[in-house]
């Protein structure tokens, strides 16, 4: 199940669909999301992963074929009301320590009697999301596969468990399934766009490749002199003679604004660094390891030359942060 959710991560929703022609199924946040899908002439099985939340919902997702997850009482209502032509697959959420959505593990026996009496519901399925699966203790990860063994023992149907850093540990016993007796569907995210889950371990440790190549071009050079600033409020200030390079991209492309003077950016495959406040429409580049750049030099600012991961981390977040936040205005070009 492919983690299609907020943009694909950021990729561009109907793209990565396409191109993700072998996965078994999507999963997305939100109706609209599923309705791109379909109106892109995607076929596959979608999963709503935070289910439907009022009548006219439960009609979109019926009318989009969506199997939907259901995680609370008032869920379960709708679904008692639902008219007589609906017919769901339902993954029925359990919380095993999240907090976040699902019902509590105690109540799921009446659940599962529940749901399998009504006939809105064609086949149910059961999952669970962990909280901590990135960390390197794996205390509550144990713990929450623990919560979840007896259910997966009394269940009998499909289930899904696992997120990228779950999927991508070998540490930890059976953090993706009940093996044997359950067809289990497994949920990475962040991993199919080529980042790492985990704070210790960088992409390529783990043998993973960014799909993502955030990039620009020097639109303008310019020549400072000592003491000469650079950009709003002059953040930078030239000690020394040297080169800058104004490149095409700013924070309404998602390059953040908080990064700081310094920060890593490649300019024809050179490192080189940030000088100066990120505007809305530009960034400015120190040139100096790049002697021969010039206007329509190529810039990434995160991608296969700069994880994406480096720059999160210079701001207090995640990769996954900074990728899904990449604007609309920016192209998407598959390759
Ligand atoms: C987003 C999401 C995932 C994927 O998590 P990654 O860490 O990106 O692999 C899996 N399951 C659920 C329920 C999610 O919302």
């Amino acid at each position: 199940m492919a983690m299609v959710k907020a943009n694909a991560y950021g990729h561009g929703l109907v793209e990565i669909a396409q191109a993700l022609n072998d996965v078994d199924s999507l999963a997305v946040a939100r109706t609209e999301e599923a309705r791109m899908l379909r109106d892109a002439g995607i076929q596959r099985p979608i999963v709503l992963l935070e289910g439907i939340f009022d009548a006219d919902g439960l009609i979109e997702a019926s009318e989009l074929a969506c199997e939907m997850v259901v995680h609370c009482d008032e869920q379960i209502d709708l679904l008692c009301q639902a008219p007589a032509n609906a017919a769901f697959i339902v993954w029925l959420k359990l919380d095993s320590g999240m907090n976040r959505l699902g019902f509590p593990i105690e109540r799921f026996e009446s659940l599962q009697d529940s749901l399998r009496r009504l006939s809105s519901v064609v086949e149910l399925r059961l999952m669970t999301h962990y909280a901590s699966a990135d960390e390197s203790d794996a205390h509550t990860l144990r713990q929450q596969i623990e919560k979840m063994a007896p259910v997966l023992e009394a269940f009998d149907g499909e289930i899904s468990l696992a997120n990228s850093p779950a999927l991508m540990r070998d540490d930890v016993d059976g953090v993706a399934a009940g093996q044997g007796k359950h067809v289990t569907w497994v949920r990475p995210g962040i991993s199919l766009y080529g980042l790492s889950p985990f704070d210790n371990l960088s992409a390529a440790d783990l043998g993973l490749r960014p799909v993502m190549n955030f990039e620009t071009r020097l639109i303008a050079t310019k020549a400072l002199a000592p003491g000469d600033r650079v950009g709003y409020g002059g953040r930078f200030i030239a000690t020394a003679a040297m080169r800058i390079g104004i490149a095409a991209a700013g924070y309404g492309d998602g390059y953040p604004r908080m990064l700081p003077d310094g920060t890593p950016i490649m300019v024809d495959g050179i490192a080189c660094q940030l000088v100066g406040r990120v505007s809305m429409d530009m960034l400015a580049i120190d040139l100096t390891p790049v002697a021969d750049a010039a206007v329509g030099s190529h810039v990434q600012m995160w991608g296969d030359q700069l994880p994406a991961e480096t720059i999160a981390k210079a701001l207090g977040t995640i990769g996954y942060e900074l990728v899904t936040r990449v604007a609309d205005r920016v192209h998407r070009v598959i390759r």
